[in-house]
């Protein structure tokens, strides 16, 4: 059995144990709860569900191959958690406050990653009641985010190169068009291409949209005179994307439209060294975008300014993680995180657990194995 202990993902959050065991990739992960507000009784109770959610949301999703391997001879995921009675033993803090909020404040989480000289576990604050689903209420806050989010992209506006979207904004396009349809799947969307080829490049375009799920797609010709441009980049080639018809009222509390697990599921992704897929994507991580031919250059701008309802600025700390997760993703043939949005991603504000969330398990794979052929299956 090999081993990769107190391995810290270099995008400076997080820090896990990894064991390659047979078929399987083992992750350990010590945690030190801090006394805080459980009583003898709430302890072990907590414990329990803190894993019992981190196995269901985070086990038996994906896995991954190396080499020759095929899908016949996958390394499954299998996830530990271990509490520790030592802080100096654990890989992360959690301490537990008070308060009738679900709210999560991480700002104990990455101030207090300063490993300087002594190991000081980095640690998350979490409410005693962050280990069961989200409330209701919270639910319904957390639809309607994204709801608003999916929303304001649109008038959707989008370059084409050679009659093609840019893969990130393809990407980007193909998850409002999934997050539209489970909110309203009867909802119609109005495509207008503008420049060379356009009648092709739009019956294509449509035809894709329709396939990710909104059967109800149509073309659009413009009544433009003319040429024109898009109105984000001066480009000549572009579509313009409108939401013709639904997608109005969404009544988000007799109709939950996302799965949304525990706090402590969004939470054990930091811990292992991911980032808020809600904050806005930096100039640095733009930069990367556009050399890796995930977005061209003249997209960029557009994208370092985007800026959903509920986004937040990119922190420090993660700038660099956004860009190091960027060239990892290029690295794994994933697709990279949409920043500055609201959505069902379970980085973001949704449950959904993604091929890129496994980026920082096959880093250490790779630091583990020596073999960088590693590859995401999903299961
Ligand atoms: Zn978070």
């Amino acid at each position: 059995m090999k081993s990769l202990i107190n391995h810290e993902p270099k995008t400076t959050v997080g820090r896990f144990d990894l064991f390659l065991d047979g078929r399987e990739v083992k992750l350990l992960i010590k945690i030190y709860l801090a006394e805080g507000t459980l009583d003898s009784l709430e302890r072990p109770t907590f414990m329990q569900g803190f894993k019992n959610e981190i196995r269901q949301t985070w086990e038996g999703k994906y896995g991954f191959t190396s080499g020759e391997d095929n899908h016949a001879s996958i390394y499954n995921l299998r996830i530990k958690v271990k509490f520790v009675d030592e802080m100096g033993n654990a890989h992360f803090g959690v301490n537990l406050i008070d308060s009738d909020s679900d709210s999560v404040s991480r700002q104990v989480f990455y101030g207090a990653r300063n490993l300087a000289q002594d190991f000081k576990p980095a640690s998350v604050k979490l409410n005693k009641r962050a280990v069961y689903p989200a409330s209701d209420q919270m639910k319904s806050l957390l639809s309607k985010n994204i709801i608003d989010s999916t929303r304001s992209a649109f008038p959707f506006y989008a370059d084409l190169f050679g009659g093609q979207l840019s893969l990130h904004t393809e990407s980007q396009l193909k998850l409002l068009v999934k997050q539209i349809k489970a909110a309203d799947p009867a909802t119609v969307l109005a495509v207008t291409v503008y420049g060379n080829n356009k009648k092709q490049t739009r019956t294509a375009l449509v035809q894709k949209m329709r396939n990710w799920g909104l059967p109800g797609t149509v073309i659009r010709n413009s009544k433009k005179i003319g040429s024109s441009s898009n109105p984000r980049s001066g480009r000549g080639d572009y579509v313009k994307i409108t939401i013709k018809r639904g997608f109005g009222v969404v009544d988000l509390d007799s109709h939950p439209m996302f799965r949304y697990p525990s706090t402590v599921s969004h939470e054990f992704g930091h811990m292992i060294g991911l980032v808020d897929e809600y904050r806005c994507l930096s100039k640095s991580a733009s930069d990367k975008m556009a050399e890796l031919d995930f977005i061209k250059a003249n997209e960029q701008r557009f994208y370092e300014g985007y800026y959903a309802p509920g986004s937040t600025n990119a922190e420090q700390e993660s700038q660099a993680s956004q860009a190091l997760l960027a060239q990892w993703a290029h690295d794994a043939g994933t697709e990279p995180a949409q920043y500055g949005i609201q959505s069902t991603s379970l980085m973001s504000s949704g449950g959904k657990l993604l091929a890129r969330h496994m980026l920082t398990i096959r880093q250490a794979l790779i630091e583990l194995s020596g073999k960088s052929d590693w590859k995401i299956v999903k299961l």
